[in-house]
């Protein structure tokens, strides 16, 4: 049986080979099915879809969304996302923008600090790639300013120091909240990354589920041997999808390889049916939602046959997320974690993760465009504030 590898980048965020190079060493390494998992954006489907259909290699459309967690990041994966989604490429188009709009924000911080520094300046040493603070830090050493690109990023750049922006990024909730509303899985990424404690992310998941979190990334290439038994116990206790991938980058990361990770990944084909059933049941309980909803749009419309109609369009998700409650991700203050369900199945390997139920209701979503209405206060500080693989 082929393997298969459920994270993976490539040049359309920050990997370093393109969609056909990847696919390419997928095949090399057995692997027959693979999710592109790009950073915040989908733009790297079609071309993946083509390249895998030529080497027979399945792929599952996919994206990874960075959010905001205390002063770091937590990322949110999605599988089978129906990557078209208007609404899902509208806000990809906005969150792309923020980013846009830090390096100038940078650059006036360095400007209040006295460093004679101009944004067309660091445009022009970036070239065609899109500017980042490493042009940022060169530009500063070209200047005399620093004498190397860690002072730069130790005195002006880092996180915490005195030129430093915040990416704005959403609230987990938020990232969750658009992979779900365009029809897809959301797995919490490398929990390894988030919270070294295995207790901080169980907690983390029962509330990230509470927001409609459905899986969790227990196989990754630095996940140590208890880790991984630990976010399986995770899985297994609060009933949550198991996934698991290389993350693959290149070059950027050059240790890890397709669907082998460090050389010991091991990701069971087994984990893709319960994966599958769960796209599928999400997919019919929001086509009977919509069915309803529309019935009560048509039933509305014909009570009310000179309201002149609604300029809604009919079968968006939103309108469906629109009539849940506002998400309140943290229980009340006092409440206990609910205790994992007496008698839930035992898992007797990753395989046995059992499926979403394919009647429940799907779990309150935020409103779309509601970005830090939510801040998500976490069970405890982080213990790492930013990441280094990225
Ligand atoms: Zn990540
Ligand atoms: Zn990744």
């Amino acid at each position: 049986m082929s393997r298969i590898d459920l994270h993976l980048h490539t040049t359309y965020s920050d990997g370093s080979l393109p969609p056909a190079e990847v696919m390419a060493l997928a095949q090399k390494a057995n692997v027959g099915t693979l999710a592109i998992t790009d950073h915040d954006t989908v733009d790297g489907i079609p071309d993946s879809l083509e390249a895998a259909a030529r080497l027979g290699i399945e792929v599952i459309p996919g994206i990874e969304i960075s959010s905001r967690y205390g002063e770091g990041e937590l990322h949110i994966l999605g599988y089978f996302l129906d990557w078209k989604d208007e609404a899902l490429l509208v806000e990809l188009a906005r969150l792309k923008e923020t980013r846009h709009d830090r390096n100038p924000r940078i650059i006036q911080k360095l400007n209040e600090l006295g460093l004679e520094i101009s944004y067309e300046e660091v445009r022009a040493l970036a070239g065609d790639v899109s500017v980042g603070r490493p042009h940022i830090a060169r530009v500063l050493m070209n200047k005399g300013y620093v004498t190397s690109a860690k002072e730069a990023f130790d005195r002006y750049l880092a996180d915490g120091a005195a030129a430093h922006v915040p990416r704005e990024l959403p609230a987990p909730a938020d990232a969750i909240a658009m992979i779900r509303a365009a029809k897809g899985i959301a797995v919490l990424a490398h929990p390894v990354w988030v919270d070294r404690s295995g207790d901080r992310i169980h907690r983390l998941c029962e509330e990230l589920k509470e927001a409609g979190l459905q899986g969790i990334e227990v196989h990754y290439s630095t996940h140590k041997p208890e880790q991984t038994r630990e976010y399986l116990n995770t899985a297994r206790r609060l009933d949550l999808l198991v996934t698991g991938g290389s993350d693959f980058h290149g070059v950027t990361k050059p240790d890890i390889e397709v669907g082998r990770g460090r050389g010991s990944l091991v990701v069971s084909p087994k984990l893709l049916e319960p994966l599958r059933k769960a796209a599928a049941a999400g997919l019919g309980v929001l086509v009977a939602i919509l069915l309803v909803a529309g019935a009560v749009r048509a039933q509305g419309n014909s009570n009310a046959a000179t309201s002149g109609g609604t300029s809604e369009r009919p079968g968006r998700v939103q309108e469906v997320n629109g009539n849940f409650q506002p998400l309140n991700l943290h229980a009340p203050q006092g409440q206990s974690p609910s205790a994992p369900a007496p008698g839930s199945p035992a898992l007797s390997g990753s395989a046995a993760s059992p499926p979403t139920p394919p009647l429940a209701p799907l779990p309150p979503l935020m409103p779309l465009g509601s970005h830090t209405v939510v801040t998500p206060r976490p069970v405890s500080p982080p213990s790492f504030g930013t990441f280094g693989h990225r």
